[in-house]
């Protein structure tokens, strides 16, 4: 006979990005619903200013709750990248893929290189854009292309 559970209320919107590194809770989830639009977000602390990504709900410097989204968009300057043999739990089966640091001026995105772009082309300078992918498996995920 199947089990019967009563359902808890989960907000596991999380499942559907690679979870690691990310804390699953409600306000932050809103982040894959973003992704979902089409939309990379990060949030700003509306009482000192400070921006985060990957999103956060509490201000990692005043410990303010009171922050806002706001979309990573326009171009950043790639200031580090290096090539993955290992990948976090549930992104194995990515590999090989290349994982970067893009500078925004006033917040840096980590995250990986899409895979059109071959090895050769990347350079530490390069303009490049965060734009929403789906992997292989299915996940919700964003990945730098050439701006
Ligand atoms: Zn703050």
């Amino acid at each position: 006979m199947a089990k019967k559970r009563k359902k808890k209320e989960v907000d596991d919107r999380f499942k559907k990005f690679g979870t690691v590194s990310f804390t699953s809770i409600s306000k932050v989830n809103d982040f894959i619903t973003y992704l979902e639009q089409g939309k990379v977000m990060g949030t700003r602390c509306k009482k000192c200013g400070t921006v985060h990504f990957p999103p956060v709900a509490d201000c990692a410097e005043c410990l303010s709750s009171d922050v806002d989204w706001f979309e990573v968009s326009g171009t950043g300057k790639l200031v580090s990248f290096s090539k993955l043999i290992y990948a976090p739990v549930g992104f194995e089966e990515d590999l090989p893929y290349s994982i970067a640091l893009l500078d925004y001026g006033d917040y840096k995105v980590f995250g990986r290189i899409s895979r059109d772009i071959a090895e050769e082309q990347l350079e530490i300078g390069l303009a490049m854009k965060t734009e929403p992918i789906t992997l292989s498996s299915g996940q919700l995920s964003y990945a730098f292309t050439k701006a």
